[in-house]
């Protein structure tokens, strides 16, 4: 009933995958960070390995590879950009890319879709705003519709790839940016839309993190910008849902990502137990040592197969046997755990290096700083117990009123 090996085809993709990760990826890895930029080779060899369009469908450039398998990609990605830049740079791209191919126009999906498959235009999300981050409900920005265009009005913050779509990209970029357009309780009311960065009426800032600077956050705010109709991603007034099936996607692939980089942190950990020495033996000698390294690649190792359950309930739900249910409760645990797990599994790794640990010569700091930024991003820690709780206990359980 259950298989956990790979399939020929993803044992292949892994292969190729991993040898980019490891040759490309890794050693440029403190570049990356120190650069604040993902070199432009690097995209475009990943454009190249068909990487980026890796969710979507042939049509739009794409090869239409299921949630597992992508997340096994974005687990090796993570393995050599222990940054987190450009496993974030592909999973944003990969999981809302396939939310715009599910609702989006033909129109607006042929001609932004194959520009991000080809790495020339970045695709990301768009809802945090100032005042409000996990309660999506409360967002500010409007959207309204005047002589068959939609205006939009407002502010988003903390957006990744901001500099991206604005700068870097040779076709730029947008954001799936969401605004209420409509009366509405909860979710209801709020629509999503397809904003190119480059628009009129943008204001773009940008925010100094202190990790994973390879891809940028900032923000932009809109006056009275203009849209086409076909801008409009699903139904008006249906955006959060839609919104909500794209975190599971990008959140279960964050799973991956997290333990990806853990993984690869304390391999680095055990090359350097094995040959340091204290007190006249390996470190790797002492129980003490030992006892941690156990213990946290368990724990890693749990949190990837429940990610990978996750992205599993994913690919059959997409199949028409599974469930929103399933995919979203175990994608939910394993977005709980995966940073907070990875995270002390790394600040244990870096223990063993001693006052090196301490230094840019041990590059475990840069794996610390990436997986740290999920405890927030793309849906934070707290929230995740609230879906699961709630999943549990049913919804009458979280409502005020
Ligand atoms: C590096 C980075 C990249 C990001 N990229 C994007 C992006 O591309 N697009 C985008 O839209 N957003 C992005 N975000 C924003 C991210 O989604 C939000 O940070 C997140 O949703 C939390 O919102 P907030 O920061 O406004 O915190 P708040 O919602 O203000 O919450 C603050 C704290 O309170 C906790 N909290 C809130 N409500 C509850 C509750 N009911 N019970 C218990 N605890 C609670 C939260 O968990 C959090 O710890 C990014 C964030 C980071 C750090």
């Amino acid at each position: 009933m259950i298989d956990f090996e790979p399939t020929e085809e993803q044992r292949m993709l892994k292969k190729t995958v991993r040898e980019f990760s490891q040759k490309v990826l890794f050693p440029r890895a403190r570049e990356i960070e120190k650069g604040e930029k993902i070199p432009d080779d690097i995209i475009k060899q990943m454009a190249d390995m068909g990487i980026l369009g890796i969710g979507l469908s042939p049509e739009y450039g794409g090869s239409g590879m299921d949630p597992v398998t992508v997340g096994l990609v974005a687990e090796e990605l993570a393995r050599g950009d222990i940054t987190c830049a450009v496993p974030v740079f592909f999973l944003v791209q990969t999981a809302w890319g396939c939310v715009l191919q599910k609702y989006g126009s033909d129109e607006l999906k042929g001609r932004v879709l194959p520009g991000v498959a080809a790495g020339k235009q970045f695709l990301g999300i768009a809802s945090t705003e100032p005042d409000t981050g996990s309660d999506v409900t409360a967002i500010r920005t409007r959207g309204a519709m005047l002589g068959g265009r939609w205006h939009l009005d407002g502010e988003k913050m903390f957006i990744s790839g901001v500099r991206e779509s604005v700068h870097q990209m040779p076709g730029g970029g947008g954001h799936l940016t969401l605004a209420r357009t409509g009366a509405g309780k909860g979710g209801a009311g709020i629509s999503m839309f397809y904003v190119p960065l480059t628009s009129r009426g943008i204001d773009p800032t940008y925010l100094e993190d202190w990790g994973r600077r390879g891809i940028s956050t900032g923000g932009f705010a809109m006056v009275d910008v203009e849209l086409p109709a076909s801008h409009l991603i699903g139904e008006e007034g249906k955006g959060f849902y839609a919104a909500m099936e794209g975190f599971d996607y990008a959140r279960g692939i964050i799973g991956m990502i997290c333990c990806g980089v853990a993984q690869r942190c304390m391999e680095l950990g055990i090359d350097h137990i094995k040959g340091r020495k204290a007190f006249g033996q390996h470190l790797g000698k002492f129980e003490g040592v030992q006892f941690k390294l156990a213990e946290n690649w368990a724990q890693v190792e749990a949190v990837r197969l429940l990610a990978l359950r996750g992205l599993w309930a994913l690919k059959t739900e997409r199949e028409g046997r599974g469930s929103r249910f399933a995919s979203t409760m175990a994608i939910a645990m394993a977005k709980m755990l995966a940073p907070v797990q990875a995270f002390g599994a790394i600040n244990d790794a870096m223990q063993w290096f001693g006052a090196m640990g301490y230094t840019e010569d041990c590059p475990l700091e840069l794996g610390l700083k990436g997986v740290r930024s999920y405890m927030w991003a793309e849906g934070a820690t707290e929230i995740q117990k609230l879906i699961v709780a709630r999943e549990l206990l049913g919804r009458d359980f979280f409502r005020n009123d």
